[in-house]
Formats: C-alpha cells, structure tokens, sequence
C-alpha cells in the first residue's frame, strides 16, 4: 500500500480506530459451508487527525469486491424520507430547471423527481442492469462513474445543472476531492447540492461495528462532513436527519453561500466520538455475548434475525459464530445459503414457531417493531426480542447505551 492520504483534506497523518481483522465480504453469502480459500480482507478504520474524518485506507481493490455481486437496487428498501427531499428541492428550484443526480441506482429518486414535475432530470450512474430501469422514468442518462470530464460533457450538452443531488453514494467515493471537482464543473453560479450520507455519529457513540462495512470508505458525521463541502466552496444551508437505515445525514449546500466561520469545536467533539468508539465496542461486545452466554445456560436458543450488510459485519466483527444457534431472512432468496465467515445456514421465519429462546434483531431500527408484530406467537410462547443495531432504542433492553448524548 502506497502512503496513504485522507480522502477528505489530503492530510497523512491518522490514528487507528478498531480493528476487526480479517473480514470476509458482507454481502458475499455461500451455497455450502465456507471452506478455507473464502476470501478474507483486513476491516480497519483510520481517524484523519487533520479533519476527522473517520475512513477505511486500505480498501477492497473494486475488482475482487464486485465480482459475483449480488445488485442490491434501491427499490428494495422503503424510503418515506424521500417525499420531504423532494419538497425540499422544491422549494430552491423550479421544475425545468437541470438536475443530475449522480449514482442514481434503478432510478428510483430519477422516477420520483419526474412525479414530482421536474422535467429536466438527468441520471449518472455506472451499472447497465440499473439504468435500463432507470430509463423507464423518462430521465437522460449518463453511463459511467462520474468525473471532472463527465461533467464537462453534461454541462455542453445539457447546459449547467440548477441542483446536483446524491444519495448513499459519497460515502464509497476514495476521490472526495475529485468528486467536488465535478460538482463544481456541474453546477451553476449559486447553484444547490444536496447529499445524503450515512450518519455515523450514533454508531460510534454505541459502539456498533455493523455499520462498518468493506464497501463504505468513508463514515461522516455531521461535523466532518459540512467541513468537506465549505472546504471545497459549498456553503452549507440546512441539515437534516432521517431514521433510514440507521441514520441517513441530509445536507444542502450552495456553491458560494458563506461558510461557517470555524467548526473547530465540532470537529474536536467529533473527533472526541470517534476516539470512544473501540472502548464503546468492546464493551457492545461484552453485553451481548453475556446475554447469548446466559441464554445458552438457560437452555434457551439464540436467534439471529436479519442477514444483511450489518448483520454480517455484527456476527465477523464481534465474532459471535459460536453463540448464534439459528439465523432467519425473511428474503426467500436468502434462505438456504450461508451467511459469509461465519457459515450460519438462513432460515425463514418459520424457524420461530414453537422455539423456545431469545431473537436477536439485526435489522435497521426503524424496522424492529414491524418484525415484533409479525411474531406475535415467538413472544406468547415466551421468546424475547432485543435490537442489536442501533440507534434502536431496544438496545438498552442488553444494558447497551451511548457513550455520550448526541453531538448536536
Ligand atoms: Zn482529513
């Protein structure tokens, strides 16, 4: 590995934040058992001590992480939050004006612009499958990853774009810098930019290593991200939050709007964060595994449910293998494989009825009183169920609590 640099600031010099060693892919699950040449790669995160930005240095090379990919499209998840981005958007431009957004997936956000009125929406966006969906909205697409001279063929042929929008994609951008660039080249004077990011500050305040996951280089807070837009001339103009999958940060920004004069303060409690986050997972860790210890003693069954990103992640990361008995999806297509590193076979939901134990839920928090429901019988029967992602509240049922109150 070459000296690495941040992907932020450009700074080199970084401390190390947790180390979970060899991980195997998250969303790479196994039709037999694993055997030993299951490919494996270091999960370590780095705190820039320039910016504080937390990030991965030494990244899966995208050739061996996209191989045999499972395309895990945008329409798969609900997204509610989206109807408040759009009125948002709306309330900045006017419906001919040019929007591109970039990594626009199945065209999911691109569909949901054009039903809102927008009619000069415009798609980027490398993957084929994705866009031959994405074409069915009506928008002009652009095949291929994004860069300065993309964006100069965008800008002669399209003209400059009034707003430039991108959601759960900047975080597995190496290029921060390259990428402002682009917008930069994009937009018009006074022009709007609008991301949407992982929130990582209630991961790190908990301690919970899911959230860490080989295809995200990049984990902002509220502090490090506004730092990078006003470092790179966006003036930010309004935050919000969602609770989508875990936390979803919205940020809008204007190319020349002033800048805060210093967010030094922020940066440093951000930092602060990020610097508890190990001790913060040691002792996630220790709760959880004392409860699957207790339980085992109990003669009740641990179960997993939920196999996603972050479960995997959970279950190699805390090294949980040997305390999980079953492991439900409630994805028919999951069933039946194996989960990645830790060999659980996926069962479906059926697997509760008449068990007798404790399930543990690693689905997104805004999910968790849906699969409650759903059991109703597991609980009759004298099953429990705790969270183990947050920012659930449930995670207090395992003693689990924040570090500190949040940032803001
Ligand atoms: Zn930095």
């Amino acid at each position: 590995m070459t000296t690495p640099s941040c992907n932020s600031c450009g700074a080199g010099r970084f401390e190390k934040l947790v180390d979970l060693g060899p991980t195997p892919i998250a969303h790479r699950f196994l039709d037999q058992p694993a055997g030993p040449g299951e490919f494996r790669h270091p999960m370590v995160a780095h705190l820039c001590e320039g910016c504080g930005l937390v990030q991965i240095l030494d990244p899966i090379p995208p050739e061996q992480l996209y191989r045999d990919y499972n395309f895990c499209f945008t329409a798969w998840k609900p997204q509610p939050h989206m109807a408040d981005e759009i009125s948002l958007m709306k309330s900045k431009i006017g419906p001919a004006d040019t929007i591109v957004e970039l990594g626009s997936n199945d065209g999911t956000f691109l569909g949901e612009m054009r039903k809102a009125g927008f009619s000069g929406v415009i798609g980027v966006e490398p993957n084929r499958v994705a866009n031959e969906q994405s074409r069915k909205t009506g928008a002009a697409i652009y095949e291929g990853f994004f860069s300065e001279e993309l964006a100069g063929r965008i800008v002669s042929e399209k003209g400059p774009a009034s707003l430039v929008v991108s959601r759960q994609v900047v975080e597995h951008i190496i290029d921060l810098r390259g990428l402002a660039r682009g917008i930069m080249r994009l937009l018009r004077p006074g022009g709007w930019l609008m991301l949407e990011v992982p929130d990582f500050e209630s991961p790190m305040l908990y301690g919970d290593v899911s959230s860490l996951w080989e295809e995200h280089v990049n984990y902002f807070t509220e502090a490090t991200f506004c730092d990078f837009l006003e470092r790179e001339g966006f003036g930010v103009t309004e935050v919000r939050r969602y609770p989508f999958s875990g936390g979803a940060l919205l940020v809008l920004a204007r190319l020349g709007a002033p800048v805060k004069a210093s967010r030094r303060g922020e940066l440093e409690a951000s930092k602060a964060v990020a610097r508890g986050f190990d001790a913060q997972a040691r002792a996630f860790r220790e709760k959880f595994t004392a409860r699957l210890k207790a339980n085992r003693a109990a003669g009740r069954l641990n179960f997993l449910y939920g196999t996603g990103c972050r479960a995997n992640m959970l279950v190699n990361g805390f090294k949980l293998h040997d305390l999980l008995d079953r492991v439900i999806d409630d994805q028919p297509e999951k069933q039946g494989l194996y989960m990645p590193g830790s060999k659980l076979k996926i069962e479906s939901g059926a697997a509760l009825k008449d068990a007798v134990g404790d399930c543990f839920l690693a689905v997104n928090a805004e999910n968790d009183e849906k699969v409650i429901a759903k059991h109703a019988a597991f609980v009759a029967n004298g099953g429990r169920f705790f969270s183990v992602n947050a920012p659930s509240p449930r995670l207090k049922d395992l003693a689990i609590e924040p570090a500190a109150p949040s940032l803001r």
